[in-house]
């Protein structure tokens, strides 16, 4: 691995070059410092990079997947080689919190591609039992066999968000590469720079010029030049829902393929019969797993109203208990939000819903927060964990995604309500139900429009499809699914 080019620059079909409109700088959500500087790529920028990808597809798609397996694994262990460059850059320009940016932001990308390493291997064929069929005006009569085989869609344009640059970008690169099609990648333009660092680990990896290309950029353009690109045949797209509709109507000319992983707004219930113990931490989450810019976070707790008291104090006591402040401090829980913007946006949810008579039991803007001990640092981003009671489904708050650490507290009197308060926002990502019966649990969750169901637990399982109802998204990624998304099925048909 080379050092570091400073400024970065963008990595097309192998090679280095600026930024053709220039450069931006990343800036640490901590410190207020600049990291480093970006490239902005222009629109020749991201033409030369589809072009490379294009050209790449014709050898790549074709080469075995024996083959790509070794590329992927190489990519995997040439990753953990340089963790210890790497988890420092991703911390700075992410904010995560030093025991998130080391447990899960490499480590995490390198299993992704060790998984689609394996996957590539995965049988991309599925025959069908021999038909009889009678001669006809069409053709002879006979027994006909038939399969369906997954073939690579060809360029993708994957358009990610921040939060784990990496990490997201591996799951949609790796199962993308492993079926054989080539990748053009559009980083979040606040923390792309490990993203930029990845062209250097695939040169260090041996893989092939032009089948991974990096375009960066501070503002709509980059990415909406790729969904514009009639070269690229698939955007896979995580982000807002308000961005995904814009890819869904301007890569409607194309007919992009579309794959689109959008915003949430979980629902964590709390059954009467459930064991807090399990459900507090895990509706905590929304606080202490990256302040809460979390797509899949159960920001809405609905308890069971014989609960209800219990809840809100225990939710209470956790929330205060989180330490916020320095995420290079190991025992820092809550780090800052992504930039002074998102923050002003997080404290303009948390004031609207205020204004709409919601009641802060813990947390609030600066101005509530101000005077309570211990205070947030002076620099950097930050939120402190914020619990809102007294929420009603009907309160923006409870309807739009706030992505930062802020739970709303709603109660309901029965199984009924509760799902009609699950299902009454336009997102459908993950939901939570939390109840000592995991039957009754499992039954309830038949009945809630999302994508994902944690049964007492916000743990994860890799191999499960994942994705969102509603306007939380379009396909699912995860697991072989992963490996599904990125293909295109083709017949074929034949005689013996
Ligand atoms: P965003 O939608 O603002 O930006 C996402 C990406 O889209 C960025 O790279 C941005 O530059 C690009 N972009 C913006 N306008 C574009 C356009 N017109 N054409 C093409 N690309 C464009 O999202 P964000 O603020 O970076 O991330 C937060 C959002 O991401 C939240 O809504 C969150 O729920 C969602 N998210 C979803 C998942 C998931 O898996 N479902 C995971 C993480 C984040």
């Amino acid at each position: 691995m080379t050092s570091t080019p400073a400024p970065y620059r963008l990595f097309i079909d192998g090679a280095w070059r600026d930024g053709g409109d220039g450069s931006y700088p990343v800036v640490n959500p901590a410190t207020e410092e600049v990291v480093g500087h970006a490239p902005e790529a222009s629109a020749a920028d991201v033409d030369a990079a589809v072009a490379a990808a294009r050209e790449a597809f014709v050898t790549w798609s074709r080469t075995s997947p024996a083959e790509r397996a070794g590329v992927l694994d190489r990519v995997a262990d040439a990753l953990l080689r340089h963790s210890e460059e790497l988890v420092p850059l991703l911390q700075a320009e992410t904010g995560a919190t030093i025991k998130v940016a080391s447990s899960m932001q490499v480590p995490v990308a390198a299993e992704r591609f060790r998984r689609y390493a394996r996957g590539a291997l995965e049988p991309a064929l599925t025959a069908f039992a021999p038909h009889p069929v009678a001669a006809s005006p069409l053709a002879a009569g006979g027994l006909t066999n038939a399969a369906a085989a997954r073939r690579p869609v060809g360029v993708v344009g994957c358009i990610t968000s921040y939060n784990f640059p990496i990490v997201n970008l591996a799951g949609k690169l790796a199962p993308a590469l492993a079926m054989g099609n080539t990748v053009v990648a559009k980083p979040a333009p606040q923390d792309p720079l490990g993203c930029l660092r990845l062209g250097e680990i695939f040169e260090e990896a041996g893989a092939p010029p032009g089948i991974f290309n990096v375009v960066t950029g501070s503002g709509a353009a980059t990415g909406a030049a790729l969904v514009a690109s009639p070269d690229v045949d698939m955007i896979s797209f995580t982000g807002s829902t308000a961005v995904g509709r814009r890819i869904a109507a301007d890569g409607g000319p194309t007919m992009k393929r579309l794959l689109m992983e959008l915003g949430g707004k979980g629902a964590g219930i709390v059954l009467a019969d459930a064991d807090l113990g399990a459900a507090i931490p895990a509706i905590g989450s929304t606080w202490a797993f990256h302040s809460g810019q979390i797509c899949t976070a159960p920001t809405r707790a609905l308890v069971h109203e014989s609960r209800y008291e219990e809840a809100v104090a225990g939710l209470a006591r956790f929330a205060a208990a989180l330490p916020v402040g320095d995420p290079l401090s190991p025992s820092t829980v809550v780090g800052p939000l992504i930039t002074a913007l998102h923050r002003d946006r997080v404290e303009a949810h948390i004031a609207g819903a205020l204004a709409e008579g919601a009641l802060l039991v813990a947390g609030g803007t600066r101005k509530e927060h101000a005077g309570s001990s211990p205070a947030l640092p002076a620099t950097g981003f930050y939120v402190a964990p914020t619990l809102l009671a007294d929420v009603t489904p009907a309160m923006a708050v409870a309807r739009e995604e706030v992505f930062g650490p802020v739970v709303v507290v709603i109660p309901f009197r029965d199984e009924d309500e509760a799902v009609a308060i699950a299902n009454s926002t336009d997102f459908g990502l993950y939901d939570y139900v939390f109840s000592a019966d995991t039957a009754r649990a499992y039954a309830l969750a038949a009945r809630l429009r999302t994508g994902n169901v944690g049964i007492n637990t916000a743990q994860r399982h890799p191999e499960t499809p994942f994705g969102g109802f509603k306007q939380s998204g379009v396909g699912r990624d995860g697991g072989s699914y992963g490996l599904n998304a990125y293909s295109e099925l083709q017949a074929l048909v034949w005689q013996s």
